[in-house]
């Protein structure tokens, strides 16, 4: 119970709240400081048809609710929330309804990316719903060998491309087992999507990168607010503000919710920094 308790404490740093109207009130503040917002649900891997309705009826109201509140803030999602590992067609109806959701706000939706069993799942729902409704747009992992490809597809189609590096375990089969290829592979995937890509989020903390995507852009005559910078609620706030005097689009992930385990030990295995906070708080 105490290390509950202690381990819901911590996880505040790197969580809005527990309930959607706490999260909106952390989106407020950010709006305030000339951030935007991706609001997120946390949940992934449901094992019931039920845990998947109800996590698309929770995701799903939360448009009406960022409408009521007039803040700036599309939403993310994840796809096994929806019950992507029970059966693809469950997950593809519960997307199709939390579109719809989103559309009837003029909200946009971005599905996460996750571990490599899902990628290809998760690929084809989202071309198939991209070719229905344009508020949709997908993340691509660097560290993945596979997604040179998967960025020339999406931009082909003209859909839009959160990159980030990606924050779960592979095989050096499939992913660059190495920090410099994914980071090579980052800048290369940056170029593209800045050339060809339609609403860029880069998403990363890390500044070589923004760096280089700061330098391509000027070389390919695109404005810093033309696409957007994204990091993580509770990490990195002082840069946040730094980069918005420079001129860009910065979006925040806010994450809330209970089930926050999962996303609290992929940013404790990211970066030791992040285990010293937990050893010096406990
Ligand atoms: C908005 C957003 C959405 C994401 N969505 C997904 C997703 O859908 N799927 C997925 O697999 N992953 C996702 N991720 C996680 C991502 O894949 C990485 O695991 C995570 O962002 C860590 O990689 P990094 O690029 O930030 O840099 P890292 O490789 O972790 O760090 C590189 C360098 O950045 C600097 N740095 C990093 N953090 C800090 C800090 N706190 N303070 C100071 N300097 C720091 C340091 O110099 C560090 O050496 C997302 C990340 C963000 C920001």
């Amino acid at each position: 119970m105490v290390m509950t308790k202690a381990l819901t404490f911590l996880a505040r740093r790197f969580v809005a709240g527990q309930t959607a109207e706490e999260a909106i009130e952390a989106i407020r503040r950010l709006n305030k400081q000339g951030l935007k917002a991706t609001l997120d649900f946390l949940g992934e891997e449901v094992e019931t048809e039920e845990q998947a309705g109800a996590a698309t009826k929770e995701i799903s109201r939360l448009f009406e609710l960022i409408h009521r509140a007039k803040v700036d803030s599309n939403v993310s999602i994840k796809l096994s929330q929806m019950g992507l590992g029970i059966d693809p067609s469950m997950a593809r109806r519960n997307l199709e309804k939390v579109l719809d959701g989103a559309a009837a706000h003029g909200n946009f939706v971005r599905i996460d990316m996750e571990g490599s069993k899902h990628t290809q799942k998760t690929l084809d729902l989202f071309y198939a719903a991209f070719e229905k409704r344009k508020n949709v747009g997908i993340v691509i992992q660097s560290y993945l060998r596979r997604s040179l490809a998967d960025v020339e597809e999406i931009c082909k189609r003209g859909a839009g491309v959160r990159l980030c590096k990606g924050a779960y375990k592979e095989p050096k089969e499939i992913a660059f087992p190495k920090k410099e290829e994914v980071n090579e592979s980052y800048d290369r995937l940056t170029e593209i999507l800045l050339e060809k890509g339609a609403r860029t989020g880069l998403a990363t903390h890390d500044d070589a990168r923004i760096e280089f995507a700061q330098k391509a852009a000027r070389r390919l005559g695109r404005k810093l607010d033309s696409f957007e910078i994204q990091m993580l609620y509770g990490l990195r706030k002082k840069r946040w503000a730094e980069l918005v005097r420079q001129g860009h689009a910065v979006r925040i992930y806010v994450p809330y919710g209970t089930h926050w385990m999962p996303y609290y030990f992929r940013r404790l295995r990211e970066r030791k920094e992040n285990v010293l906070f937990v050893l010096k708080n406990l």
